[in-house]
């Protein structure tokens, strides 16, 4: 390892700086990205010098195309078969994105990209695989497979990026890992993105890059600005009530619900529904095609409510969530920060609720800890907390308790108690345009027909009628492929 880049406290560059070639700079153009985010300011300069780096941030901060940008500004075009560049992803989710991406940024210089994850047929992968491609995003195992099966030849890779390496590492990849580093030429460039450096990142990286430049970016502890978050104590009994009224007072036109187990996801789902929301979930009760489906009727604003496991949200880019709640903590504290990342993104304003309970005391100190402040304790007005309710924070009767930002709250809790919370950020704007399946439909009614065995296509909904100032992620651009290993939950 060896220097170690601080992100510039001010952006003061622009894309146009960097003297990209003609067709990064016109998708730039095209997508209306000028300024580069702090993770691209800081990597992108060393990353066009050819280094090796290792970029601490997380989705959100726009190291997607932190690797891309210099990726494609340096790639040769030569019709050759084999892929230059490698992007290997945690989930299929990821790669989906990253593909989605590239393909945005690719389009003027004729980038053929494929997408590869396991879980459905091969066929498609291998018939374009046998056609060529500059760029393969992947997840770990299908690309072992291919390497394998001698479908696939790693001797021409230029550029190798490790994405959310952590994550990779934390879902057992490691030994897959190994396995398709040894195939790859010593003379590649290589990056490695991972929302923590932990030691067993690091041990990675040391044995597979070479002097790598570390850039990290704070905001990996700090919640982003823009976004207020407040933890809100409830007996354990009463979370899916609490969980309902918030979504009452809050109104919010995209809300996304964090739950620990996959069969909970469909369950809450149920609940929630019987209250008249436009609900999805995610989870790997879904197959592939009804996952995309979901995400995409999610997007274009036909529900209201997602409600999904970590692994499942992982990675997921929607820039208008408004309220993301956190029904159960994550297991990984790091997580907090990770999952109410997912709004406030793109310069809007975002709220984060977590239910709390007793048991998570442990938790939330640990949350608070790492994220270096005290998170604000807001209590419903109005609502029935039952006796044994733990909402029992000293601080909330009387001291610092301004209120809870329109839901009817009760705030006490950090430094000056508002319930507001702005640190870190990435001083982005915009977001790019997102396509998932073939949509319209809910995922849900399908998963739960999944689970019992009968299958078929998800049942169209009502549509629902969006909120003036509701957005979709609306968008194009694909990667091609199909399948996904080591994917969500
Ligand atoms: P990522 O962290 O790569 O998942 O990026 C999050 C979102 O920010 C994506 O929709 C990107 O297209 C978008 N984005 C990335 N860089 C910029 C930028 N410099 N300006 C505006 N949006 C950006």
């Amino acid at each position: 390892m060896t220097s170690e880049t601080k992100p510039p406290e001010e952006v003061t560059a622009k894309f146009r700086d960097y003297e990209f070639r003609e067709g990064v700079q016109q998708a730039l153009d095209d997508a209306g990205y000028e300024t580069p985010t702090p993770i691209q300011s800081a990597a992108i300069p060393p990353l066009m010098k050819g280094g090796d780096l290792i970029g601490v941030a997380e989705t959100g901060t726009g190291k997607t195309l932190t690797y891309l940008l210099p990726i494609l500004h340096r790639m040769v075009f030569d019709g050759s078969k084999s892929p230059q560049a490698v992007v290997i992803c945690p989930t299929r989710e990821l790669a989906q994105q990253v593909g989605k991406e590239a393909v945005k940024f690719g389009r003027h210089l004729g980038l053929r990209t494929i997408v590869a994850y396991g879980g459905t047929s091969t066929a498609e992968q291998k018939r374009l695989l046998t056609e060529g491609c500059e760029l393969l995003v992947a997840t770990p195992g299908r690309l072992l497979d291919f390497v394998n099966s001698a479908w696939l030849s790693l001797r021409r890779v230029k550029y190798l990026v490790l994405d959310e390496a952590d994550r990779m590492l934390d879902m057992g990849f490691i030994n897959d890992m190994d396995a398709i580093l040894r195939k790859m030429p010593m003379s590649r460039q290589s990056m490695l993105f991972s929302a923590t450096f932990s030691d067993e990142v690091r041990e990675l990286a040391e044995r597979y890059m070479l002097h790598p430049e570390i850039v990290r970016m704070s905001a990996q502890t700090k919640v982003a600005g823009g976004v207020d978050h407040a933890l809100y104590p409830v007996a354990d009994s009463q979370k899916t009530d609490l969980l309902l009224e918030i979504l009452r007072r809050r109104r919010a036109t995209k809300t996304l619900v964090f739950i620990a187990t996959k069969k909970g996801t469909s369950e809450l789902a149920l609940r929630l529904r019987r209250d008249a929301h436009e609900v999805v979930s995610l989870s790997s009760l879904l197959s592939q095609a009804n996952r995309e489906r979901a995400l995409k009727a999610f997007r274009d604003g036909e529900f209201d409510v997602l409600v999904a496991t970590d692994v499942a949200a992982r990675g997921l880019d929607i820039t208008d969530i408004d309220l993301v709640i956190n029904y159960d903590l994550p297991m990984q504290s790091s997580d907090y920060v990770h999952r109410i990342g997912r709004t406030g993104r793109a310069e809007r304003h975002g709220h984060a609720a977590s239910l709390v309970t007793p048991r998570d005391e442990r938790k939330v100190k640990e949350i608070e800890r790492l994220i270096g402040e005290r998170i604000a304790r807001i209590e419903l007005e109005g609502f029935r907390y039952r006796k044994a309710d733990p909402v029992r924070d000293g601080d909330r009767r009387g001291r610092g308790g301004g209120r809870g930002r329109g839901d009817g709250g009760r705030s006490s809790g950090g430094r000056g108690g508002s319930g507001r919370r702005r640190s870190g950020g990435s001083g982005r704007s915009g977001g790019s345009g997102r396509s998932g399946g073939s949509g319209g439909r809910s995922g849900e009614s399908s998963a739960a027909k999944e689970n019992r065995g009968e299958g078929g296509a998800p049942r169209p909904r009502r549509r629902r009628r969006r909120r003036p100032g509701s957005g979709s992620g609306g968008g194009s651009g694909s990667g091609s492929g199909s399948g996904g290993s080591g994917s969500a939950d």
